[in-house]
């Protein structure tokens, strides 16, 4: 058995910008984790000189981006091979670098799929400079790049493949180089994959013309394209669909709107995780390491805490909070504490996620919160979003404009590292999605690793983990909300959790005790791997 993972973005750490948020820090995580479980897995992305972007927010409140030039040689090795893709009748030319430094083994390899060589046509060489920055026409020869060029390449570097899992709909295109090589038997082309579909919302499911995929892809387009992708416009998720033996969403949840979405096929649901060691800060994994030895290769020993007192978790939690806060200071003018209560909100600014619902109500938030809370906010705005600029520009403005009533810092350039030190600091992890948007997410996951507890509405992954005022808090029951009635259910959350914080610390500590032992043994991604293997690998 041998499974090829193909996703569009990989985040494997803050030196390789080969990833914009969730879904790449995801696929990072699930490599990390097969390698440590000895899972047969390769992984193929592309390799984006300029991939994510860095965030700059100028003195107006606006976001700027800033694109550095990205030096793969420092991290990978160049391979001497080269595979051809056909792109609008031309021969691309894809070279391969292979980056072998994960885990201790070097058994799970990821390759990384470069366009910008010198034999290219300027354009061409541009295919795969950007992440998601391009408009129809180079996103989709950027998936024929991903999907195309990676089935050729490792057929050349990686015999014996059994199971091409694809990592969203960006990879489909793989299975029509499948399908080609399988004499055009759709049957055997659905017996080697399975699909992992990330998002409920309509928008997130690429869609191209026929117009423009018979203008990029030619002949890799079968005859019978429209049968297999969608009448009137070839949707790669109904393709993926269509072309898999298995697919499932990231929650429950998500794969009971995915069955709505897409009725007639069977979707199931494996809720995502994180890669435990890369996700617990240093006090943390110091306090595990001494009471908890085998948490490192079994995350589900951490069912069981009992062993490490309290004053050693209070102990941890105060110094990764401190170093949260001392970096905070230093970039900014806050002048926060060690001692306040300290919630973090760290999300890509998109409108369903809600980041400026706590501001609703502005009289009821200073006077819960001041001299008692501090907000940490962070999060891009992809660069052609205005709406989400002007979120954060909104955020950044209320924060400035209230600055005696409200304790608030919007800290720049949210990425892996900065999302490490924001999940090991927080007190409270705040998450206020408009339900059932967010199909899984994942950064409250890691900040229970350390000790942190999350408030959220009841929405993927929290769904399943929540045990309002036991391990963490619900906003709202479980149901989907209002604007109106998922603020009016936030402060009240608000005003329970900032009492017991200061009034009732056992009460609290408990708390803390329960976000670690109730839910980082089910949702870290060895976990998670292993369901993937049992369930569609095999
Ligand atoms: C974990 C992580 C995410 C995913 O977070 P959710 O908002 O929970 O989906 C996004 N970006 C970065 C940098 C992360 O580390």
């Amino acid at each position: 058995m041998k499974v090829a993972y193909f996703s569009m973005e990989i985040g494997l750490n803050e030196n390789i910008p080969t990833y914009s948020g969730g879904l790449g820090i995801l696929a990072g995580d699930h490599i990390k984790s097969a390698a440590d479980l000895n899972i047969p897995l390769v992984a193929v992305t592309l390799l984006y000189k300029r991939g994510y972007f860095i965030q700059n927010i100028n003195p107006f409140g606006l976001q700027e981006e800033m694109y550095p030039y990205f030096d793969p040689r420092a991290f990978m090795e160049p391979l001497p091979l080269k595979v051809k893709v056909q792109i609008e009748d031309r021969d691309v030319q894809v070279g391969v670098w292979k980056y072998n430094q994960i885990g201790t083994s070097g058994r799970v390899p990821v390759y990384f799929l470069d366009t910008d060589l010198p034999s290219n046509a300027p354009e061409d060489r541009l295919i795969t400079q950007f992440l998601y920055g391009g408009d129809q026409h180079t996103r989709i020869s950027q998936e024929t790049v991903l999907g195309i060029g990676g089935y050729l390449a490792l057929k050349r570097l990686e015999p014996n493949i059994t199971t091409y899992h694809m990592n969203e709909g960006h990879a489909v295109f793989l299975t029509l180089a499948l399908l080609k090589d399988l004499g055009g038997d759709r049957e055997k082309v659905k017996s080697r994959c399975v699909f992992t579909t990330h998002t409920p919302v309509p928008a997130g499911h690429d869609k191209f013309s026929y117009d423009l995929a018979g203008k990029i892809l030619g002949e890799a387009l079968p005859s019978n394209i429209r049968q297999l992708a969608g009448n009137d416009i070839l949707n790669t998720t109904v393709l993926a669909l269509n072309l898999s033996r298995a697919a499932n969403g990231v929650s429950q949840l998500h794969g009971e709107i995915s069955r709505q979405m897409f009725p007639g096929y069977e979707i199931g649901s494996i809720t995502n995780g994180v890669h435990h060691l890369s996700w617990t800060g240093p006090e943390f994994k110091a306090i595990y390491d001494k009471y908890v030895p085998d948490w490192r290769s079994k995350p589900e020993a951490l069912g069981d805490i009992t062993i490490i007192p309290d004053s050693e978790i209070s102990e941890a939690k105060r110094k990764a909070k401190k170093r949260l806060i001392s970096y905070i200071n230093s970039v900014s003018a806050a002048g926060f504490t060690d001692e306040q209560l300290t919630i973090c909100f760290a999300r890509r600014a998109a409108a369903y996620k809600r980041a400026t619902l706590v501001f609703s109500d502005l009289e009821f938030l200073f006077n819960l919160s001041f001299d008692r809370v501090q907000f940490v906010f962070a999060g891009k705005a992809h660069p052609q979003d205005q709406p989400g600029k002007e979120l954060i520009r909104e955020i950044i403005n209320i924060g400035k404009q209230y600055e005696n009533k409200l304790r608030m810092v919007f800290v720049p350039n949210y990425n892996i590292w900065v999302a490490g030190l924001m999940t090991s600091g927080a007190d409270v992890w705040l998450n206020t999605p408009r339900r059932p948007r967010e199909a899984s997410g994942t950064s409250g996951m890691k900040v229970c690793f350390n000790g942190g507890v999350n408030m959220s509405v009841l929405d993927g992954w929290w769904r399943e983990a929540c045990l309002s005022r036991v391990n963490g808090w619900a906003i709202g029951d479980d149901e989907d909300q209002s604007d109106d009635m998922a603020a009016a259910a936030l402060y009240q959350d608000l005003d329970d959790m900032v009492t017991t914080y200061y009034a009732k610390p056992k009460q609290w500590l408990g708390i803390m005790r329960r976000s670690i032992s109730d839910i980082t043994p089910q949702f870290n991604t060895h976990r998670m791997v292993q369901e993937y293997f049992r369930k569609y690998y095999r």
